[in-house]
């Protein structure tokens, strides 16, 4: 059997596990949190249960998938494995940390690969002593429902780690799309400036929220407004991916807007506190 491992077991490590073992890898779950795992699999099972009601899955599949899947607090468990997608905090002493440990321990062939949102794929790589096999895997989220997967090259990552990468995205039922790595790969370069503008658009009074939200919608066929989407991303993370991206590619054009530094400092972070451009606290 193809064998993963899959390091940090949050909202993105959850659906890469899931998708993995849905498709036949026997997934070793890390993260350093036990309660993280618990909540993992739990949602898993639940996410898996969801897709047998409405006739995706059949009967038998969610034991069968929750039985691939096997969970530890201890990098060493990702040894065996042939493909490793950290999905660990979005913090580079983290992953530089885990990418030394993996490098370590892996097995000499095994692949890398990181879901980072922002951080580069390059200076990752340069920790270890197989750059090489070191490549970005960017999945969205939700994982089991988006469709995209940005395969993201470092400076050193070769054909052949990519050609590998981008055949394992597409056998997972995904569209995987090759990019280089420089500041915010192409997800984030193109998304963030977007919302920014909008959260320009809110601070000069130019239009409400909403009525931003709706030009976006009903003039652009977006599926979700670049509001409420920076709602749902978290304001706090908006913020991060626009510093890297000013510092990065070094243009005023990335600044982030007054009003969204102003909104992360309040604690207003969109839908995970409760209260972002719109107000979630009813729902809750
Ligand atoms: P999260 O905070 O939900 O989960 C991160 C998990 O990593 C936590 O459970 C934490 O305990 C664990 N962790 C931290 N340090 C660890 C270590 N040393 N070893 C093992 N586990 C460790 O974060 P998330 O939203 O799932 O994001 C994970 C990664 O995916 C980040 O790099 C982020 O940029 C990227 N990403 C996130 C999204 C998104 O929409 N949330 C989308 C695409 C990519």
């Amino acid at each position: 059997m193809k064998r993963a491992a899959v390091i940090g077991a949050g909202t993105m490590g959850n659906g890469i596990a899931h998708v993995l073992a849905q498709h036949g890898w026997s997934v070793a779950l890390i993260d350093t949190v036990p309660a993280a795992l618990e909540k993992a699999t739990a949602t898993i099972r639940s996410n898996l249960e969801r897709q047998v009601k409405k006739g995706a899955l059949p009967a038998g599949a969610p034991a069968e998938v929750m039985g691939r899947i096997a969970t530890a607090t201890a990098l060493d468990a990702a040894a065996e494995a042939s493909l490793v997608v950290e999905a660990a905090s979005e913090n580079p002493a983290v992953k530089f940390a885990v990418f030394e440990q993996l490098d370590r321990l892996a097995a000499p062939g095994a692949i890398l690969a990181t879901n980072t949102s922002s951080i580069s794929i390059t200076e990752i790589a340069a920790r270890t002593r197989r750059p090489g096999q070191v490549i970005g895997m960017h999945f969205m989220n939700p994982v089991p429902v988006m469709q995209l997967v940005e395969v993201i090259r470092g400076h050193a990552t070769t054909d052949e780690t990519t050609r590998t990468v981008m055949a394992a995205a597409s056998a997972l039922g995904k569209t995987p799309v090759e990019v280089n790595d420089y500041p915010g790969f192409v997800a984030n370069r193109v998304l963030m400036p977007m919302i920014n503008e909008a959260v320009f658009c809110v601070m000069e009074g130019v239009a409400a929220p909403e009525a931003i939200d709706t030009v976006m919608k009903l003039g652009m066929a977006h599926p979700m407004g670049p509001l409420q989407l920076a709602d749902f991303i978290g304001l706090d993370v908006c913020l991060a991916i626009l510093e890297v991206l000013h510092r990065g590619l070094g243009d005023d054009k990335y600044r982030p807007a007054p009003l969204l530094r102003r909104m992360v400092a309040a604690g207003y972070l969109g839908r995970k506190s409760g209260r972002g451009f719109y107000d979630y606290r009813e729902a809750k």
